[in-house]
């Protein structure tokens, strides 16, 4: 053999060996980025892989953390998809410019316009109301109304509430103010502060144990947190659902405030194609009645059957208002809290 011819054998031989050596379907996977709890959505995600074959990567921490994180690696990051939790969390990530839109049939159909990004930046995939709670003892529900009443002085000193940097009630009060404009909110936000039975503290948890121990007759806090404590078998939780009952705010009204959990699609997502199978898995039938069994929240997707729960709590007239303007509010929400002493 001729040197030449030689070498050109050995580099087929070589190029014919890395081929058999490479897999010739790569296992495609796509990469999540997750402020939620891992228990609420690890379930769905492994249902996932076992329906498409796409394995999913799921690196699980607090939603500012992430958004830092997706900040910082840029261009670099291994990440397609960001989960997280209330409205303006997720139009933070869109302000960032972190994410990109997504144009399917599929979602625009199954989830009601109010519940996503008008740019198709990102999709809600549960729904929470966050509404008042009053003791069972001290409280008889005709006495409730809306929030606004909330601020009436014969609450004073009778109300729990979490902190302002939380950003539920961030999104709360960005509602007021879409409703009744920043002048009306603002003097609500001082009379409720007046009303508090406490300095701010714990999550809405708290003020609901807080309400069952008498320390406060009414609180504000989100229904999936009430939920949860009427499914649990622990014994603090039994002893609160049985002293501490749910209203629906602002029936005559706005509404009650509702909130999403939802999802983007980053805009340096390396597998976008299954990270958009994934976003419409979870916004299928079945994901969206585990969403109301797992964690008793109401599914985004209109004809979803309800758990037992929430099934007992009753139908109630949500704000129709587009959850996006939940997180547009959000910077004079925060202001305004501060200017009224909401700690
Ligand atoms: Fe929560």
């Amino acid at each position: 053999m001729k040197p030449i011819l030689k070498i050109i054998f050995v580099v087929a031989v070589l190029a014919g060996a890395i081929m058999l050596l490479t897999p010739r379907n790569e296992v495609e996977s796509v990469n999540v980025y997750s402020s939620r709890n891992e228990g609420l959505i690890k379930p769905l995600l492994d249902e996932f892989t076992a329906e498409t074959g796409i394995k999913v990567n799921l690196l699980t921490g607090s939603g500012d953390g992430l958004l830092t994180r997706l900040e910082n690696e840029g261009r670099n990051s291994e990440a397609d998809l960001f989960l997280t939790v209330d409205a303006g969390a997720l139009h933070r990530a869109k302000s960032a410019g972190l994410f990109q839109p997504v144009q399917s049939e599929m979602l625009n159909q199954s989830l009601p316009a109010q519940l996503r990004d008008s740019d198709n930046e990102w999709f809600g995939l549960s729904l929470r109301a966050r509404t008042i709670f009053y003791s069972n003892e001290r409280v008889d529900p005709s006495e409730l109304s809306n929030y606004l009443a909330l601020a009436d002085e014969k609450w004073r000193g009778r109300i729990c509430v979490r902190s302002s940097d939380n950003l539920y009630n961030q999104s709360l009060v960005a509602s007021m103010i879409a409703h009744h404009g920043e002048a009306v909110t603002e003097e609500w936000a001082r009379g409720l502060v007046a009303n508090f039975a406490r300095k701010p503290v714990g999550g809405d948890r708290d003020q609901l144990h807080a309400v069952a121990s008498g320390q406060c007759d009414l609180a504000i806090a989100n229904s999936y947190y009430y939920g949860g404590m009427t499914a649990s078998t622990d014994q603090a939780s039994i002893d609160t659902v049985n002293k501490v009952s749910l209203f629906w705010a602002s029936q005559n009204d706005e509404g009650t405030h509702v909130n999403v959990s939802g999802i983007g699609l980053l805009r340096h997502a390396k597998n976008a194609d299954a990270a958009i199978k994934l976003i419409e898995f979870l916004a299928s039938e079945s994901s969206q009645e585990w969403y109301a069994q797992a964690n008793q929240e109401f599914p985004v997707r209109p004809g979803t059957e309800l758990s037992p729960i929430l099934q007992n709590w009753g139908a109630f007239k949500a704000d129709p208002l587009p959850i996006s303007q939940l997180g547009e509010n959000n910077a004079n929400a925060v202001r305004l809290m501060n200017r009224a002493g909401w700690r």
